[in-house]
Parts: structure tokens; C-alpha cells; sequence
């Protein structure tokens, strides 16, 4: 592959659309005719559009106060904005969609922000025959982008204004995740904006390649979280077994459709035993399902056990009807999820719909819970190998429907995982879990700030009920394979939360982390790309 190891700033990629190849716009500063990308811009505390650009952070429980924001459009930008900052000694950090759901970007301590909510191409780059996307595009614009240009996507997360910024870099899955992998499981190259030792801002091309002597960097971005070693100003996506030089074959090809079945059961009908047995045959039903490859892994599956107030408790199941055998197999699931169950749900068949135009309305989390002020969260994580317990699961049940605490936005996710995300090598990228079946997400929403601890408390009291065999939090067993890096928790950190002797770093990275903290010795030497679940150097 060309480039390999090459230091470059700001060179433009090409673009295929239709039979035309044209040069990729928004990586120069001049385009054809006059015309000229904007930026930088920066906006400081007196600026009309700062409070917009504090308002770009998904959980409103975090609001910066940076000295400036600085809107880039192009890699040299990036590059100039972060020395900059730099020179000047201030503490810079890097937003692209902003759903960070710990304070990685909104810290006090940051003076800078760099937000690439403006760097958002799309295009298809000949000379490196990937897709080329710019570090702040939103998931929904990529899949619209993607399908109606090249019929092609990526298995990444639901969320339509999560950024690719924090979301590749992470990780990134959803409900192709079982067919076809995770999101970083498809970059095959970044340019990153990095500083070196003596204090120089430079961009840098890392790539799969064997033998690129930056391959360190890029294997570092395929799951080792944003924030952490430079920006990404660009990602090269391809799958890594592809062949050919025909975009419409390089990534996945979207489902034929999609069709939902919907259960739902009046919480007030569920009871204990009831619970306990749903779960388990959500559970039960994934571990035997999530082989990869295995027929069951063309089926995605949404567990949602919110707080009694909520009124229901859901499992939402998604195929490809267009795909033989697919509705044979939602109906054996739906057999599966309701044997033994006393309540009765109610059972919704969507019907086929189209995948793109589903994909890009699914409900944002505030009008799925009626929310209507800005939104505040915390969020905690577990990935599962096996089913949590009858008796973690009783624990659920009893935090669910407890009295004292009355938010129905507040509760428990299981989310199906595995199949083809188990098909590559703890080592081969960054992201270390890939034994998991179950992805399990522990989430409270409000927006009153007042708020807070109540909630924050409440889901760290279901969490601990969880994980108390293992010193509250998913310490690695059997059972337990850590969490994700993309739901950072702080409360790894708290010796009296996570008791069970095993370090944060090992719980969101395995045994990838000692390589993590020599790619970060590597190419973040003074440490300027830093935040309170970094990674440091060793
Ligand atoms: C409502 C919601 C739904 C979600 N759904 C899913 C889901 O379905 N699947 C899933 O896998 N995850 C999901 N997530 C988690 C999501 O993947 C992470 O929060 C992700 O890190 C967000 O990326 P961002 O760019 O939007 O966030 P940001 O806040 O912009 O960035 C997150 C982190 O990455 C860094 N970063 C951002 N851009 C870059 C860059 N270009 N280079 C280097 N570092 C960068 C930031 O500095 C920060 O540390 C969801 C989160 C939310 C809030």
C-alpha cells in the first residue's frame, strides 16, 4: 500500500462518485474556482457561538470551560490548532460527536478544544482503495453516505449522532456487529495529528500494513479509545479480507431490510420468578446462538429492563427477512425468550421495512423516555462470556422495582454481541474482548441537575447488587470479560467501588494494555492527549 509510514499534512484523497473521480474537498484549503474551506475558527468565551459549541457534549452533566474552541475543516488546520495550543501550554482536547459519556472532552482542566464537527467528508480514496472519512462525521451521515453512494456500510452503533472520532477508536459495534465484526475491526488506516518529543504538532499516516513502522499507531486506534495518543483527522475503512478494487465490495453490504419483532410484558405482570427466567433465556439463548458464523448471529437482540415506572419490560429482535430461514429463526426466538413465562406479552411484528431509512429514525434517547431538558446521564458497562446468575438476575428485579427511587429512564440493557466480533484475535486490534455474547449496559437519564446524586447513586447501587461476587465491577472469570472502553466508567478508579483488585485498565483492555501504554510512549511522549481513564505511558 502506498504511503506507508509517510508523514504527510493535509493531502487530499480522491473520491469515486459514479464514474467520476474528483479531488476529496475538504482536505484542502482552496478549492477549485476560489472557493475556500471555513476555518480555523475560533470561538472564545465572548464569541456569540460559544455556547453552542458548549452545548455539542451529549451528557449535560459535563459542561467545559475551555479559553477557546477552535472549528477545523482540514488536517493542516488540525495540525496548526494543536501546536498552537501547545506552544502556548494549554491542555487540548479533541471532540467529534460529542456522546463521551465521561468527562474526557467537558474536563475543567482543558483550555482548548478542537472540534471537528465540521470535517465530515465521505469519499471513496482510489490511491489507498478505502473508503476515506474525516474524524468528525456522524454515525447517521456515514450510513446515509455509505448506502445511497456505494451500497455499502459498517456494523456500528445505533446512535445516528455518535461520532466515528470516539466511536472507532473504542471500538464501535451494533446490530451488524454478529454479522460482520466491529467498526475498528475495518480500519485499515488513520492519519492522526500527533506531537513528538521535542513539542512538534505533525500529522502521521498509520496503517495495517505489515511492516508500516507506524503499524503501532494504527493498531493502537482499533480500540484503545479516543483521547488518547493524537487526532484522528481521517480514517481509511476496508475490510481486512477484501479484494478487488470495486468500492460496493469492500465493506458490508446493508441487510435486504429489516423486521422487528417486539415483546412486550406489563411490568406490573412480571413478576420475580417471571424476571429471573426472561433473562435466562435471554442469556441461555445467547450462549448457544453466538458462535460465529452460527445461523442465530444473523439476529440481533435488545433486552430493555428499565425501572418499574417505566410501565414495561421489553426484548426487541431484529433479522433480514429477505434472508432465508431469518423469520423461521426470530420465531424460534421469540419461542425461546417467552418459554416458561407466566405473564404474557404483547407480541408486535413490524413488519419489513427499509433498513436505511429504519436505521436513520430510530428514537433519540430523550424521546425514547420523554425527556425533555437537556440530558444528564451515567452510564456503566459489562460484556458477559456467560448469562448473569438466576440469582444476579433476582438482584436486577429487586433494584428495579424497589421503592425509594422512582425514574423510569434508569435501568438495564442487554444487548446480543458476539458472532462474528469473536472471529478475530484478542491481539490483532486493540479491542481485547471478543469472547463475549452479551454486551450489558447499566444507563440512568434525567435533566434535572438537582438530580443527580440520587441517580448516579441508584445505578451504582444496581451495579454493585450485580457484581457483588466480583468485587463490583466485571472482573475477568468465567463469566465476566471487563467492559468497554466507549462506556467509560470512573468509578473503576474508586477503591471502594471496585473492590475486586483488578485495575480499570485491565477491565476496559485485557491484556492489550502494557502494548497500549508503549504505543502511547511511542507517539504521545509529553503526553498531551490525556484524560482521567487514559492511557499512560509505562
Ligand atoms: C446515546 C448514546 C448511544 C450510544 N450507542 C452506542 C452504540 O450503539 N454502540 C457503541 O459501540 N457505542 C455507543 N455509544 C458509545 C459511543 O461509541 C462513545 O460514547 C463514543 O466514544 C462517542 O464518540 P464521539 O466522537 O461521539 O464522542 P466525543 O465526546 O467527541 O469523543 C469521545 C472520546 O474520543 C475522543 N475523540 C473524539 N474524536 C477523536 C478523534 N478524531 N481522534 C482521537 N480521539 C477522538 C474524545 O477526545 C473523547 O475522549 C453510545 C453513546 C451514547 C451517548
Amino acid at each position: 500500500m502506498s504511503g506507508v509510514g509517510t508523514v504527510i499534512a493535509g493531502a487530499g484523497a480522491s473520491t469515486l462518485i459514479g464514474d467520476h473521480v474528483v479531488a476529496a474537498p475538504a482536505q484542502v484549503d482552496s478549492l477549485a474556482g476560489g472557493q475556500k474551506t471555513p476555518g480555523p475558527v475560533t470561538i472564545g468565551p465572548t464569541d456569540r457561538r460559544y455556547a453552542d459549541a458548549l452545548q455539542r457534549g451529549f451528557n449535560r452533566r459535563f459542561v467545559g470551560s475551555p479559553e477557546a474552541v477552535r472549528i477545523v475543516s482540514t488536517t493542516k488546520q488540525v495540525v496548526a490548532a494543536v501546536q498552537a495550543a501547545v506552544t502556548a501550554g494549554k491542555k487540548v482536547v479533541v471532540r467529534s460527536g460529542g456522546h463521551c459519556l465521561e468527562n474526557f472532552v467537558d474536563d475543567p482542566a482543558a483550555k482548548v478544544v478542537i472540534d471537528l464537527v465540521e470535517m465530515r467528508s465521505v469519499t471513496f480514496d482510489t490511491t489507498r482503495n478505502a473508503f476515506c472519512v474525516q474524524g468528525g462525521v456522524t454515525l447517521g451521515d456515514l450510513y446515509r453516505r455509505l448506502d445511497w453512494g456505494w451500497g455499502v456500510t459498517l456494523p456500528g452503533g445505533s446512535c445516528q449522532s455518535v461520532g466515528i472520532g470516539g466511536h472507532a477508536t473504542g471500538g464501535g459495534f451494533g446490530m451488524l456487529s454478529r454479522q460482520h465484526g466491529i467498526v475498528a475491526d475495518y480500519i485499515d488506516a488513520v492519519e492522526v495529528v500527533i506531537v513528538d518529543a521535542t513539542g512538534t504538532a505533525k500529522s502521521v499516516v498509520a496503517t495495517r500494513a505489515t511492516g508500516d513502522p507506524n503499524r503501532e499507531l494504527w493498531w493502537a486506534h482499533t480500540g484503545g479509545g479516543g483521547g488518547n495518543f493524537g487526532i484522528v483527522t481521517r480514517f481509511w475503512l476496508r475490510s481486512a479480507t477484501a479484494t478487488g478494487t470495486n468500492p460496493s465490495t469492500l465493506l458490508p453490504t446493508p441487510p435486504g431490510a429489516v423486521a422487528n419483532t417486539i415483546l412486550t410484558w406489563n411490568w406490573a405482570d412480571v413478576s420475580r420468578a417471571d424476571f429471573v427466567r426472561i433473562m435466562a433465556n435471554y442469556g441461555t439463548w445467547h450462549e448457544l446462538n453466538s458462535a460465529p458464523g452460527a445461523t442465530g448471529t444473523r439476529l440481533f437482540s435488545a433486552l430493555t429492563a428499565n425501572r418499574s415506572e417505566y410501565g414495561r419490560l421489553s426484548v426487541v429482535a431484529q433479522v433480514d427477512p429477505t434472508v432465508s430461514g431469518n423469520n423461521t429463526l426470530r420465531s424460534s426466538y421469540v419461542s425461546a425468550i417467552t418459554a416458561g413465562v407466566t405473564a404474557t406479552p404483547t407480541i408486535l411484528d413490524t413488519g419489513t421495512r427499509p433498513w436505511l431509512t429504519t436505521t436513520l429514525n430510530l428514537p433519540t434517547t430523550a424521546a425514547a423516555f420523554g425527556i425533555t431538558g437537556p440530558l444528564r446521564s451515567k452510564s456503566k458497562g459489562g460484556l458477559l462470556k456467560q448469562r448473569y446468575t438466576d440469582a444476579q438476575a433476582g438482584r436486577v428485579f429487586d433494584r428495579l422495582t424497589a421503592s425509594g427511587y422512582t425514574n423510569p429512564a434508569s435501568g438495564l440493557t442487554l444487548l446480543s454481541y458476539g458472532g462474528a466480533i469473536n472471529a478475530t484475535a484478542p491481539t490483532a486490534t486493540a479491542t481485547a474482548h471478543r469472547s463475549s455474547v452479551i454486551a450489558a449496559s447499566f444507563t440512568s437519564y434525567w435533566d434535572d441537575p438537582s438530580a443527580d446524586a440520587v441517580n448516579i447513586d441508584w445505578l451504582r447501587g444496581l451495579y454493585r447488587d450485580v457484581y457483588a461476587e466480583t468485587g463490583g465491577v466485571p472482573a475477568p472469570d468465567a463469566r465476566n470479560e471487563g467492559s468497554y472502553i466507549n462506556w467509560p466508567d470512573i468509578d473503576f478508579l474508586d477503591s471502594t467501588q471496585n473492590t475486586s483488585g483488578v485495575s480499570w485498565s485491565t477491565l476496559f483492555y485485557g491484556d492489550n494494555y502494557p502494548r497500549l501504554q508503549l504505543a502511547k510512549a511511542a507517539y504521545d511522549p509529553l503526553n498531551v492527549f490525556s484524560h482521567v481513564l487514559g492511557v499512560a505511558a509505562p
